[in-house]
């Protein structure tokens, strides 16, 4: 006889809705970027280059204050063209742009955007080995699709890409079979160049304080996903344990279960 039940990963809170924000280079402009995530309870990445200290780039002792709540993650310490260099420059250009990232920060740096979006099938090969979970390519799917390859993590859009239409449907996906990622992407310095700020700003404004929605960063997602990925069910379907340190949340039925990290529960 079965008594199979459909059981089902949720984001924190039994939410099926993510949002995150994904921005390249730490120039100076991100410091009114992380002022309107943070006035929205928006989460956001930042991938900086640790090697290019001008004066367009937010310095390095700003680094822990500015991005506090968010996450700092490697943007290689030169930006070069990797798929072009030589693959032992490729893993000194992310591991020397990990120290200097957690040195600044204080701890472990675990994510990436591919500079100029380059990058081979070598390339990444050798990130896990180099202790990169993630990397972010260019361009848009204009989905909110789970990622299938972390390593190749394309986003829903870039904030000039349709970001308000694709805001509107994302709020108005109410299907709960199924886990939907918001990820928009772009650098700072292009709002004064486009100017425009507002955009961001109204996005922002629509997007933030819903109830249905988990505002992460990249590494949250990673890292939560793993930790879903690693609960153990029995054969029967009765019981789970939950061996990590974070608490997930699954749906059993269409009833929302909390499990506590360390912890196992029974579900009916
Ligand atoms: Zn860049």
């Amino acid at each position: 006889m079965s008594c199979l039940k459909n059981i089902y990963t949720c984001f924190p809170g039994g939410k099926h809705k993510v949002l995150t924000m994904s921005y390249d280079d730490g120039r100076t402009e991100d410091r009114r970027l992380v002022e309107i995530f943070n006035k929205y309870g928006i989460k956001g990445t930042f991938h900086l280059n640790s090697g290019l200290v001008r004066d367009d780039r937010v310095k390095m002792d700003e680094w822990a204050s500015l991005y506090k709540g968010h996450e700092v993650s490697c943007h290689t310490v030169l930006h070069p063209t990797i798929a072009r260099s030589p693959i032992e420059q490729v893993a000194l250009q992310v591991l020397e742009d990990r120290r200097k990232l957690e040195q600044a920060v204080g701890y472990p740096v675990r994510g990436m955007s591919y500079p100029n979006g380059s990058y081979t099938k070598e390339i990444v090969e050798l990130l896990p080995m180099l202790g990169i979970e993630y990397c972010r390519v260019v361009g848009n799917t204009d989905d909110f699709g789970m990622p299938e390859d972390y390593l190749t993590w394309k986003a829903t859009c870039h904030h000039n890409h349709n970001l308000m239409d694709n805001g509107k449907r994302f709020l108005e996906l109410h299907k709960t079979q199924y886990l939907y990622m918001m990820y928009v992407w772009g650098h700072s310095f292009e709002f004064p160049i486009n100017n425009n700020w507002e955009m961001m700003e109204e996005f922002c404004h629509m997007m933030g304080g819903k109830e249905d929605i988990w505002y992460a960063s990249n590494i949250e997602i990673v890292d939560y996903m793993k930790a879903a990925k690693n609960l153990k069910f029995t054969i029967d379907g009765d019981l789970v344990y939950n061996p990590n340190a974070i608490n997930v949340w699954i749906s059993v039925d269409g009833r929302i279960h909390e499990i506590p990290g360390g912890e196992s529960i029974k579900i009916q």
